[in-house]
């Protein structure tokens, strides 16, 4: 199997969860991809750097959304193996990161390649609060704290002030890992969609537990 390696947290934990199978980084050259690389070599120096997919201008937004990045990704992982594995979570909230839509790529690449392709999630059971939990009882050390998923353009692994960070933080949180978050209107409009039901039901109880406990710290 191949696992694609984006620096980020689920990428990371499924390599340990997966017994540390081969990596792949693609280098996207969007505006994150310099700190993502220096981040995916410290954590897994094997990971192949792959700058065969260049998708900078399908950039949208402040968070560098890409539409249909993970098609775009399964397709080119196939030259590497039968088995391509992208770290979908419970609680992803993405239209080509799912349960269903990995089946379709499946049969989809299947038809087009003449040979049997899986694209694959070991974690379409486990929210992110699940799957640091797993990494905390299993693997146990600091090294998750390094990795990188932030959508600020500074050098820092983690602003503690963008949505990507907000999920992070939540995550590490909830496992006992003491991290800041410094963006309080953020924290408010989280909080008001998950009383109002918006995430699948253990997010918004993770949301919910975590901002009443930091807000009443001191
Ligand atoms: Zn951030």
């Amino acid at each position: 199997m191949i696992l694609l390696f984006s620096g980020g947290i689920d990428s990371f934990v499924a390599w340990h969860y997966l017994n540390k199978p081969k990596t792949v980084y693609f280098n996207l050259q969007s505006r994150y991809s310099l700190r993502e690389i220096s981040v995916v070599k410290k954590l897994i120096p094997t990971t192949i750097i792959d700058n065969s997919l260049n998708l900078s201008d399908r950039e949208h937004g402040d968070n560098a959304y890409i539409p249909f990045r993970n098609l775009l990704l399964a397709c080119q992982a196939v030259k590497y193996s039968n088995r391509i594995i992208i770290a979908g979570l419970l609680d992803d909230m993405v239209s080509d990161k799912n349960k269903e839509i990995f089946a379709e790529f499946s049969v989809l690449l299947t038809k087009l390649e003449g040979r049997t392709i899986l694209i694959q999630s070991p974690f379409w059971y486990m929210t992110k609060e699940q799957v640091v939990r797993w990494y905390k009882e299993n693997v146990g050390d600091d090294e998750i704290l390094k990795t990188t998923s932030c959508y600020s353009t500074g050098l820092d692994n983690y602003c503690g002030a963008c949505p990507s960070c907000f999920r992070k933080w939540i995550a590490l949180r909830s496992n006992g890992y003491d991290l800041d978050f410094w963006n309080e209107e953020m924290l408010d409009s989280y909080y008001d969609r998950a009383m109002k039901g918006k995430y699948v039901t253990a997010r918004n109880v993770a949301i919910t537990r975590e901002i009443d406990a930091y807000r009443s710290r001191y």
